[in-house]
Order: structure tokens, then sequence, then C-alpha cells
């Protein structure tokens, strides 16, 4: 099936000024985000699929994924997803279909 998947979706982005590139020596430079990522289905947003991140050096353009991130990139990735929440349209699917549900057994009582 096509019509459901994962998507990315860049929470908040912020260049720290205590990281330094390990690649290019610059300090000030290395621009951290925050992903969210959501489970969609026919592309509405449906559930939560957790926080990833990513840096870019906006110097040398070198990249780290949270996997392969250096340690003074993580922390500063770590601070920064503390300040972000998973926005609640992530979950916009399952709530209309809570309402819908809520609609359908209180239509029996009216
Ligand atoms: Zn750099």
């Amino acid at each position: 099936m096509f019509l459901a998947g994962k998507k990315n979706f860049i929470l908040k982005s912020e260049t720290s000024n205590e990281v330094t590139c390990p690649k290019c020596n610059t300090q000030n430079s290395t621009k951290v985000s925050i992903i969210g990522v959501y489970k969609h289905l026919v592309q509405i947003p449906f559930l939560s699929g957790g926080k990833s991140g990513e840096s870019i050096c906006i110097s040398c353009n070198q990249k780290f994924t949270l996997k392969n991130m250096p340690a003074s990139i993580k922390l500063a990735y770590f601070e920064l997803k503390e300040t972000v929440k998973t926005p609640i349209w992530f979950f916009s699917g399952l709530i209309v279909v809570k309402v819908l549900v809520l609609v359908k057994i209180f239509s029996r009582y009216f």
C-alpha cells in the first residue's frame, strides 16, 4: 500500500553556539534540527513515530544524523529536544477517529 507511510517534519532548528564543528573547527556554525517523524494514512498524520535529529555545519556542510553525531553535538540536540513537544496535529487522524466513534456512541441516545 502506498497510502500509508512515514514522513519527517522539522520541529525546530537552532544554531548552537557551544558546538564546534569537528570537521572545519568553526564555532557557532552547527545547526541542530529536531525532526518529528509521523505515520500518515492517505496523507493524514495519524501517529507520532518519535523524534530524530540531524545537524549540519553552515560553514562546511558537514552533516550528521543522530546515529553518527559526535557527543558535543548530541548534547546540543538533547538540550534542544527538551524544549520541543510533539505537535498535536501529528495525531489528527487518531483524533478524528475518536471523535467519530464518540459521535456514533452518543447518536444512539439522542
Ligand atoms: Zn564545519
